[in-house]
């Protein structure tokens, strides 16, 4: 299920955006500030967020450039109609496209859809084949070669090599991890990475007891270094 966070002050077009998009199977996780949202999207990262402009205790400006400090998130922004410049600023700051109020909720549902999938034609790398001094991951093929070796990956071990592979050099926390792997409601189990974590290293680095590829950041989360 796709994860949407929502940042709207005004309680009944949260409540209506919520019932709306979890009426669509979506995951929706709404506040009501910004404070809330950037704290929210730390936790477990949305795949896109939706954000009001005109929020109670900051710019939701403010809240684009804060969130595209370190995520690609899709943002949509919902904003009054007389707002041009404030709609031009939220785009400057990394918006992927705007709502004007009012709005009906095919329109929004339809923007949602988009911008969902356009990130999602992103999500790969651009090569399919990546190499390492340790390792070959061939990700369309799904097979994996350590120097003349084929080794063997399971589905989970790809898909944990493939949300970390996604974004080569950048910290990924372990709660984002479990959640893109396991699914919603595994943030918790940390023990899960550990596991298969050991076994990938196992697998494919050449000192698993000394990781150059597959780097742990204890307490925080994991990075794939190229
Ligand atoms: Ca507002």
């Amino acid at each position: 299920m796709q994860r949407l966070l929502i940042v709207e002050d005004e309680p009944a077009l949260r409540r209506a955006l919520t019932i709306n998009l979890k009426a669509r199977h979506y995951e929706v996780e709404a506040v009501a500030t910004g404070s809330a949202a950037l704290k929210a999207a730390a936790g477990v990262t949305p795949d896109l967020a939706i954000i009001d402009l005109g929020l109670p205790d900051m710019d939701g400006v403010e809240v684009i450039a804060g969130l595209r400090g370190w995520s690609s998130v899709p943002i949509i922004v919902l904003s009054a109609r007389d707002s041009q410049s404030q709609k031009v600023r939220a785009l400057d700051a990394g918006a992927d496209d705007y709502v004007t109020k009012p709005f009906g909720m095919d329109e929004l549902v339809a923007r949602v859809r988009a911008a969902l999938r356009r990130a999602d034609t992103h999500e790969l790398p651009g090569e399919p084949v990546v190499t390492t001094s340790a390792f070959t991951l061939d990700l369309a093929a799904k097979r994996a070669r350590r120097g003349d070796l084929e080794v063997r990956l399971t589905p989970t071990e790809w898909h944990l090599v493939e949300a970390l592979l996604r974004r080569p050099g950048t910290l990924v926390s372990g709660a984002q991890l479990l959640a893109e792997v396991w699914g919603p409601g595994y943030e918790k189990e940390i023990n899960y990475l550990r596991v298969y974590f050991a076994q990938l290293r196992r697998k494919l680095e050449d000192e698993p007891s000394h990781p150059r590829h597959f780097i742990t950041e204890p307490g925080i989360g994991y990075r794939f270094e190229p």
